[in-house]
């Protein structure tokens, strides 16, 4: 989404009294008197959202803001909703900023505020690092829904548009338009005006003629006030007219009827985290498990490290990568924070370390220094501190990652499953899905559901609708070593080539093995083996503290499962095409690939794919589930539009157009 490496953080001057002032634009965020009373009058009360959250038809709504800053405006708003909506509707707040304030100006800045410190401790707590993208925020139980795109205006409403997302208030609060032209520039407006339906509203502080006559040209009814205070005029006013926007292949497309019964298939952590989301949201979800429990394929391990490999290079596996994690992260720290999930016996959320073990990992982790030196992300450790921080002599230098640390993935499913508004059917192998007016499900019950998820890994690939996804299976083995003694142990899990999680009831996990397209999942000596040899390799002072008795590797327990993964490593997410419709839209692409077909994409009705994680499941299954909740309930996805497409179950096909080997069959 963005060439830029690193996100630049804002320079701020503090005024006497406290107020904060961009030293780039010479422009206050807000003013120390009224600050907080003029967001209300112009943002809150001129797009008239205390009257129209009372009234609310939908269960959600969508506000854009032009410049997060502090924040001040969201809390304004994230308050009033509390005051006026409905209980079970969602307010999604998305709000764009290119030059994000640091945590600790934030909290400075918003210190201003005592009467909104309830709120502003937990967006405080919450604030995500200043990483250029999309960060979603779930607060007040995911009822608030703050998404902050670190990026320049332009760039992030263009991807808003892609993603097909419709705005229902606009709070547009750049600084001046004399001090800040690109916030108010013409292209911004029009993005604006196509991001927005029949009777979306704005506010604005500024009643510049210019950007009054451009929204009037655009299809606003502008209306000139009285400002704030001693300030003469202000805008506001709503779109009367509308032409429809240009959709890509990957866009989402919004469907008209509501979802109400949605069938889930497989439960592991894709199926499990989908069905939580969606019953968070009141909607009844039955998972269908072929097995006799939850959690028996590649979710299974009773330890699993969240956790990801991060890349200097802006590729869309590595940007998908590192969006999960910051959000996975997010969302697992709620989990414990609302007991969902307990700590310890759960897992833990205190860092891990990711060893400097080969020349290429050294390289690797000096390049990163370019993207994350500033924030607090990553810490580059020599051998000394990372065994001082580890509790275990290791003898390679690496980096701290504090995003990050183990769960229990067996555990995270089947505390997930038990949530009110969600039933788990145990022993229901489904063997095909059919669609008449709803879904119908062959070896399920006899009633239809609005849509259907497919989660369940490879056996995805047993429906016909999605037979062709180019899904792979790769063995992995886990071994457990017995502890005896007091050694010293990892207090936070260690990855090299293989990994090694803080033990358990005296038992040492050390994973895994990677075989590809071995399907068994027999306990295999030379995997144990494997484990071994990269621990010896690797760690070899810890080796030799826990292995001096020389446990037989044949007598080690473990377990063996199968991943799933597709041939571009990056998971599959979304709505699946209806594939003959699609070939022979897009089959003019075989002929010239930048030719633009406009329309929306044909897709199966509400039928959608969450499958192919590979050993990242509990990092890369949450942001996926949240997506596909975005496309179940018609709301803003929290993956900006590269990474839609990017995970899109379509890609492979459309590649395929493209190349000339996609065929309809008769
Ligand atoms: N709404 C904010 C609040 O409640 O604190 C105040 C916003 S402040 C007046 C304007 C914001 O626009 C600043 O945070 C600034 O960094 C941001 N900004 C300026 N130029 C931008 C650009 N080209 N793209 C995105 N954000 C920009």
């Amino acid at each position: 989404m963005t060439e830029q490496p690193q996100a630049t953080t804002a320079n701020i001057e503090w005024r006497g009294n406290g107020v904060p002032v961009s030293t780039e634009f010479g422009d206050v965020y807000f003013s120390s008197n009224n600050g907080l009373e003029e967001s209300r009058y112009v943002f809150l009360q001129h797009n008239q959202l205390a009257q129209r959250w009372q009234n609310l038809s939908s269960n959600t709504f969508n506000i854009i803001e032009t410049g997060f800053g502090t924040g001040l405006n969201f809390l304004a708003a994230w308050e009033l909703w509390q005051q006026n909506a409905p209980a079970n509707s969602q307010l999604h707040f998305i709000s764009i900023e290119k030059y994000p304030l640091t945590k600790q100006q934030l909290s400075q800045a918003l210190a201003h505020w005592p009467e909104l410190k309830l709120l502003a401790d937990q967006l405080i707590a919450n604030y995500p690092h200043p990483i250029p993208g999309q960060h979603r925020i779930e607060l007040n139980a995911g009822n608030v829904c703050l998404s902050l795109i670190f990026e320049d205006i332009e760039i992030a409403l263009a991807d808003l548009q892609h993603n097909n997302i419709k705005c229902d208030a606009w709070f547009l609060d750049g600084f001046a338009p004399s001090k800040n032209p690109a916030m108010w520039s013409r292209q911004t407006l029009e993005y604006i005006t196509a991001l927005s339906e029949v009777n979306t509203s704005f506010a604005t502080f500024t009643a510049v003629g210019r950007i009054r006559r451009d929204l009037q040209q655009l299809g606003f009814e502008v209306t000139k006030s009285k400002g704030y205070g001693i300030k003469r005029d202000m805008l506001s006013g709503v779109l009367k007219q509308h032409t429809p926007a240009a959709m890509q292949w990957y866009s989402p497309v919004k469907h008209s009827t509501d979802i109400n019964s949605i069938a889930i298939i497989g439960a592991g952590l894709a199926g499990a985290h989908i069905a939580y989301g969606l019953a968070k949201l009141g909607i009844n979800a039955h998972v269908f498990e072929e097995q006799d429990s939850c959690a028996q394929g590649g979710s299974g391990n009773d330890q699993g490290i969240l956790y990801s490999r991060l890349s200097h290079e802006k590729l869309h596996l590595s940007e998908f990568s590192l969006a999960a994690l910051l959000y996975s992260y997010r969302y697992y720290q709620a989990l414990f924070n609302s007991g969902v999930l307990t700590e310890k016996d759960d897992g833990e959320l205190n860092g891990s370390i990711q060893l400097a073990f080969n020349d290429k990992t050294k390289v690797l982790q000096e390049k990163l220094k370019q993207r994350f030196s500033n924030d607090s992300l990553i810490k580059w450790l020599n051998c000394e501190e990372i065994s001082e921080l580890a509790g275990i002599e290791i003898e390679h230098n690496g980096i701290y990652l504090r995003d990050s640390g183990w769960l229990n993935p067996q555990q995270v499913c089947k505390k997930l499953l038990k949530q009110p508004n969600i039933t788990l059917h145990t022993n229901s192998k489904i063997s095909a899905l059919d669609y008449a007016d709803g879904w119908h499900l062959t070896g399920g019950p006899s009633t239809k559901f609005d849509a259907v998820v497919i989660c369940n890994a490879s056996g995805a690939m047993s429906y016909t609708q999605s037979t062709d996804l180019p899904l792979k299976s790769i063995r992995g083995q886990i071994s457990y070593i017995p502890l005896a003694g007091a050694v010293d142990r990892p207090n936070l899990p260690v990855c090299y080539e293989g990994y090694l999680p803080p033990p358990q009831d005296n038992q040492q996990c050390v994973g895994a093995t990677f075989n590809l397209n071995d399907t068994s999942t027999q306990l295999s000596t030379a995997d144990h083996l494997t484990n071994l040899a990269q621990l010896q390799q690797y760690l070899p002072t810890y080796y030799n503290s826990i292995m001096y008795n020389n446990v037989a590797a044949e007598k080690l327990k473990g377990r063996a499962s199968i991943r799933c993964a597709t041939t571009d490593y990056t998971p599959i997410a979304g709505q699946l095409a209806d594939q003959d419709k699609f070939i022979q839209q897009y089959i003019p692409l075989a002929k010239n690939a930048k030719r633009t077909i406009s329309g929306a994409a044909p897709l199966l009705p509400n039928c959608y794919v969450s499958v192919g994680y590979g050993s990242r499941g509990l990092s890369y299954s949450p942001l996926c589930a949240q997506h596909i909740i975005s496309l179940i309930t018609n709301t803003p996805s929290p993956l900006s539009s590269k990474l839609v497409s990017a995970t899109h179950p379509a890609r492979f096909l459309l590649r395929d157009i493209i190349k000339g080997k996609a065929t309809i069959e008769d």
